[in-house]
């Protein structure tokens, strides 16, 4: 079967307290840029594609999680889209994310809008976006792209948070604490992994650490492990022990 090229752009790399580093939000999009998802809109990311001109562009969005540098940016982009660009693009999360997502986030701030007339005008998330609440099981499938495969994780105990799969054999943790796993939905042996990896050895119950990912991943394992949202611009290095590498800021990771 041959094996269709996307790549994934890191549009920032840093750790939910380090925005010098970016916001470590992703850009997937096939070889002729024809079709694109963007995981993630944190604050910096969403007015760094404002600056660039691109944050029109964005048609499809999923979120992972609730934290400020993964949802920070989708109040800019949603009153864009309503008010300016005039456009409902897809925003795609899992169920188990709306009570933080609408209700305990984004509401306050864009509930309340101007009616026709002048009139208070209540509104709801879907003014501006065409929601995706995904249900257990279902999957985000964009034409020309490998298909999204939401997968729960563990990040903050008692919080949803979802990494993925994208197709059979790549995985993307987002913000965790776990190890990756080994196979991906079909059972297929993983081929590529995007591990969330914080770079001091410190058990915060949070994210997973660098130490703790040279000490437990076994080798073939780690060969194949793209390190993502670090805390501060690596001086060690991953290759030397054994990691694919730290993923780059603003260049494709074909994969
Ligand atoms: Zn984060
Ligand atoms: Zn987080």
């Amino acid at each position: 079967m041959s094996q269709h090229r996307y790549s994934l752009t890191f549009l920032g790399v840093g750790a939910g307290l380090s925005p010098e580093l970016g916001n470590n939000n992703v850009l997937v999009e096939n070889e002729d840029r024809s079709a694109h998802l963007l995981v993630d809109c944190g604050p910096v990311t969403a007015h760094e594609l404002k600056l660039a001109g691109r944050l029109q562009d964005i048609r499809n969005v999923f979120i992972t999680h609730v934290h400020d540098d993964h949802v920070g940016g989708l109040q800019l982009w949603a009153q864009l889209n309503r008010y300016v660009f005039q456009q409902t693009p897809a925003l795609y999360f899992r169920e188990e994310l709306w009570e933080e997502l609408w209700p305990a986030t984004m509401r306050g701030g864009l509930e309340r809008v101007s009616g026709p007339a002048g009139e208070p005008l209540t509104v709801g998330l879907d003014a501006y976006f065409e929601v995706h609440r995904l249900l257990e099981a279902q999957t985000v499938e964009i034409p020309g792209l490998p298909v999204l495969t939401p997968r729960l994780g563990l990040h903050v105990p008692g919080k949803p948070s979802f990494g993925f799969f994208l197709g059979e054999d790549v995985f993307f943790s987002a913000d965790s604490q776990q190890l990756p796993p080994t196979v991906g939905p079909t059972g297929k042996p993983l081929r590529v992994i995007f591990q969330d990896c914080q770079l001091f050895d410190f058990p915060n119950g949070v994210h997973t650490s660098l130490a703790r990912l040279n000490r437990e991943l076994p080798p073939e394992q780690k060969a194949i492990t793209r390190l993502m949202h670090y805390n501060y611009e690596p001086d060690m290095d991953a290759r030397a022990m054994g990691f694919w590498g730290f993923v780059p800021r603003n260049e494709p990771v074909w994969v």
